[in-house]
């Protein structure tokens, strides 16, 4: 297979172009030869969006929008088994949760599609200032422009429709940047969005790496808007770089859960192991730091370790497999080192610690200390940590001693509890009776510190995919 940017619905996949290729992460097979997009390539595609905005997008009504996306929906409902072999093939995420990621990204397309016809602005009342009489004043939500979508490898659909769907859904047009290690199911599925009947102006992959082709992108001058997720460095300086865009970041975190002394141990235990070491930990929201009250610990970190070692490791292709690789073998190489830095320093490794090419065995550790890299930073990788606690105020304190606030789980059966911690923990969002791990598509997501900038969760994308313009009347008589 050999696939390259598309501009204006035409394939730049010519046989001199440098290419990239793409690898299974379980078996190193090669998956897919990339053709790289040039510098000239994606000026063509950023003027191709803009004008596409101008002459099409941002008068194409909100029906039609709607309907783009509700068939996007569908389509992507019938090539459901394509793209999670694809997600599994490029990016070595077990079959199961695949599929699942099609399936949320499914609910984002139709969630957007909703949102479409719901871009409300309000009435001013411009008679509340001292010589207001008279007048009229409204305010419309109107779309942006260009939009620059730059993704990670991780969830490389649902993602990357985060972006482009509520940027559809507002009357934008886009150059989507996918990871390049994970290209295959986004050319998939901006094919399947021109299949959907999405003008193809309006939606131009350009594949390449990062510093090669994203940083020209996010400094083009007509690109008004920069929605990234991916890591905090390349944050920092797509914020840097970005000028006066609009920008949304989605970035890295080191999610805390903290289970307190009234809960039933079994559930949690089986959802933190799903929590921590779904697609190898791969995951922005993974569980990376367990607080345990000192009063369950012993028994919590028993049942935790046996649960963890009866995920079933393997080929992410097949249906039973559990856990499989991480991306490659240098990310599986960088979270060994790190486990052995923190066992140098006195941590203890519970279970797992042992790497074969990229499968790095879920591993549980105790006995850490703070400054370690796998409580301080995003471990991102299947390294969980389980830490007792006494009281309520230290833990909180703990959870918040972070540059990063994305998500935390807070388990507890008392309410009052539950609600007085959420209040404190520094975070874009919080769990109550759930672990860190889980998302639904329609909450607004995004973190504060340095987990991101903005919000996601269709709807306030969408929000953030359009500016607030007023319009005032002067209805005093003598001028009209
Ligand atoms: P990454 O930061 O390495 O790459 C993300 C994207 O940025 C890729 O498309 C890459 O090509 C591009 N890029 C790299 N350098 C660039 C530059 N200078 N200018 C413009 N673009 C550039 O991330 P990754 O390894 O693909 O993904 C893992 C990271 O993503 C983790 O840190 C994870 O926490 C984060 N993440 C966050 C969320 C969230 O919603 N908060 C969700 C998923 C992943």
């Amino acid at each position: 297979m050999r696939i390259g940017s598309i501009i204006n619905g035409q394939e730049y996949n010519e046989a001199n172009r440098k290419t990239l290729a793409v690898h299974n992460p379980y078996n190193q097979e090669k998956v897919a030869d990339v053709a790289l997009a040039t510098v000239n390539d994606l000026h063509q595609a950023v003027d191709q969006c803009y004008e596409t905005f101008h002459q099409t997008m941002k008068k194409m009504p909100a029906y039609q929008r709607s309907d783009i996306l509700l068939k996007a929906a569908r389509l992507l409902e019938e090539r459901k088994e394509d793209f999670a072999e694809t997600i599994v093939k490029e990016a070595g995420k077990p079959l199961k949760y695949s599929r699942g990621e099609v399936d949320r990204a499914v609910q984002v397309l139709r969630f957007a599609s909703e949102s479409a016809k719901h871009i409300y602005s309000e009435v001013i009342p411009l008679d509340a200032a001292i010589g207001g009489e008279n007048r009229l004043g409204f305010t419309k939500r109107i779309p942006l422009g260009v939009v620059a979508a730059i993704t990670p490898f991780n969830f490389p659909l649902n993602l990357s429709l985060h972006k482009i769907a509520p940027a559809i859904a507002a009357g934008n047009t886009l150059v989507f940047k996918p990871a390049e290690k994970t290209p295959i199911s986004a050319y998939m599925l901006v094919k399947l969005l021109h299949d959907a009947g999405l003008p193809k102006g309006a939606l131009n992959l350009v594949m390449g790496e990062g510093g090669e082709i994203g940083d020209p992108l996010v400094k083009h001058e007509k690109v008004h808007k920069v929605t990234f997720t991916g890591s905090l460095p390349v944050g920092k300086e797509i914020r840097k770089n970005a000028g006066f865009k609009k920008i949304t970041l989605e970035l890295g975190s080191n999610s805390p859960n903290i289970i307190f002394d009234d809960v039933d141990i079994d559930h949690v235990v089986a959802d933190l192991v799903k929590g921590a070491f779904a697609f190898s930990g791969q995951v922005c929201i993974s569980a990376q730091r367990i607080y345990v009250h000192k009063s369950l610990y012993d028994s919590f970190l028993m049942a935790y370790i046996k649960k963890t070692e009866a995920l079933v490791v393997g080929d992410p292709m097949n249906e039973e497999t559990d856990f499989g690789p991480m991306i490659n073998e240098e990310e599986a190489k960088r979270a060994k080192l790190w486990i052995d830095d923190a066992a140098s320093k006195g941590a203890t490794i519970e279970t797992g610690g042992e790497r074969r090419g990229t499968i790095l065995k879920p591993t549980i550790m105790t006995n850490v200390k703070d400054d370690m890299k796998i409580i301080a930073e995003e471990v991102f990788a299947p390294i969980v940590s389980v830490i007792p606690f006494e009281t309520e105020e230290e833990v909180v304190k703990e959870s918040n001693d972070s540059i990063y606030g994305l998500q935390a789980g807070v388990f507890t059966k008392d309410i009052n509890r539950a609600l007085r911690v959420a209040d404190q923990l520094e975070m874009g969002g919080v769990w109550i009776n759930e672990i860190s791990t889980y998302r639904q598509d329609n909450h607004p997501y995004g973190g504060v510190k340095q987990s991101g900038i903005g919000r996601e969760g269709v709807k306030y994308a969408v929000e953030d995919m359009t500016e607030e313009k007023f319009i005032g009347i002067n209805l005093n008589e003598e001028r009209s």
